[in-house]
């Protein structure tokens, strides 16, 4: 990990977001994409996988979305993406006080509109109060459809033909439609003021990568506008994170993935780790990231960072962890009274089974 990663002078962390959808609406291939992208676009080093989740710098961002986002106009350092999109990842990852990632982007695609799980995920969204977007995905199947490779939404319009764009509004009022039928006031992204009153939905396609560039710009923004407060940390201080996934390591044992929303581990840390039963009390051994590809020979696929700060992904490898589970909370222990960290991971807790239990 880079100095720039783990020093960040600032004090504002990277909002993470997750993405929610029925099934086959393109979830998966969406996050693929902007992988993709991060990584033709970021110089080398510029793009870090974390485990379990992406991180794209600003810089990256910018290079991406081109006129759409001048970095200036920024100081949160980027976005995080949680790898699993999912309702199920979305509900188990809570942090204190509601859900882990900050925002989300919901998929839905053009021209099967809305189906049961896009409901389900707009529950969700309004239980957990999660600002979000709705990307209109698969406008490259409207039929006669002229791709332009990751272009912007407004570049790429103007090279369709008036039957295609009317078509592509057409199924883009009907999804507007159904947003206000839930009781979300919903637009083209373009046109709204305020997102923090109206949801705005960006027409993109997972497989060209149109309208990807709207996309970013419109959660970074999203992100600036109405979310810096919430993104101040005490980089410094002692981490607090979720646990992803509990998972047998080969010459690590059991290990737990985590995602990182506050403050800093380190690699001799003392952790409290949410149990099946009680809290684990345990040392750190290892932090562990994604070794980048090219350098991955006949070694382990992780490498040893010292530490990391929030917000981000990270494989944390210490004994004692059989009874971690997925959702859990994470905390680091550092100059604080060991008893009182604990008794906030089992405060967490609580709340996670008072929440699990209200929603069946
Ligand atoms: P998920 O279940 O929501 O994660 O959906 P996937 O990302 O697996 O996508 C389901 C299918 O739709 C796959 O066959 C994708 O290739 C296809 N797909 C996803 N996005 C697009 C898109 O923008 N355009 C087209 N034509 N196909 C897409």
């Amino acid at each position: 990990m880079s100095d720039s990663d783990t020093h960040d002078p600032t004090s504002l962390r990277t909002p993470i977001v997750a993405v929610l959808g029925h099934v086959d609406h393109g979830k998966t291939s969406l996050l693929d994409k902007i992988r993709g992208s991060a990584v033709i676009e970021g110089e080398a080093g510029a793009i870090t996988q974390h485990i379990g989740a992406t991180a794209v710098p600003l810089d990256v961002v910018s290079s991406i979305a081109g006129e759409l986002v001048d970095p200036d106009d920024f100081d949160l350092p980027g976005l995080l993406f949680i790898d699993t999109p999912g309702h199920h990842s979305f509900t188990t990852l809570r942090s204190r006080g509601g859900a882990l990632a900050d925002i989300a982007i919901l998929v839905v695609d053009v021209n099967d509109g809305f189906q049961p799980q896009t409901l389900e995920a707009l529950d969700i969204l309004r239980r957990s109060e999660t600002p979000f977007i709705v990307a209109a995905n698969k406008i490259d199947t409207v039929p006669g459809w002229n791709e332009n490779e990751n272009s912007p939404i407004n570049d790429t319009y103007e090279s369709q033909s008036d039957r295609v764009t009317s078509r592509l509004d057409e199924k883009l009022y009907e999804i507007i439609g159904n947003l206000s039928d839930e009781g979300f006031s919903a637009d083209l992204y373009w046109r709204v003021q305020n997102f923090q009153r109206n949801v705005g939905v960006v027409p993109v396609s997972a497989m060209t990568g149109e309208g990807v560039p709207d996309l970013l710009a419109v959660m970074m923004g999203l992100s600036q506008r109405y979310m810096k407060e919430e993104m101040e940390i005490d980089v410094a201080g002692p981490g607090v994170g979720t646990v992803l996934e509990v998972k047998e390591e080969k010459g690590f044992g059991k290990t737990i993935d985590i995602v990182l929303y506050d403050g800093t581990i380190r690699a001799d840390d003392t952790i409290v780790v949410g149990g099946q039963n009680d809290p684990i009390v345990t040392e750190v051994r290892a932090l562990l990231q994604p070794r980048p590809l090219a350098e991955i020979r006949t070694e382990s696929r992780f490498e040893k960072v010292d530490e990391v700060s929030a917000a981000a992904g990270i494989k944390v490898a210490a004994p004692e962890l059989g009874d971690a589970m997925a959702g859990a909370p994470v905390r680091v222990v550092r100059d604080r009274d060991l008893d009182d960290v604990i008794d906030e991971v089992e405060a967490e807790l609580a709340d996670i089974a008072v929440d699990t239990e209200e929603q069946g």
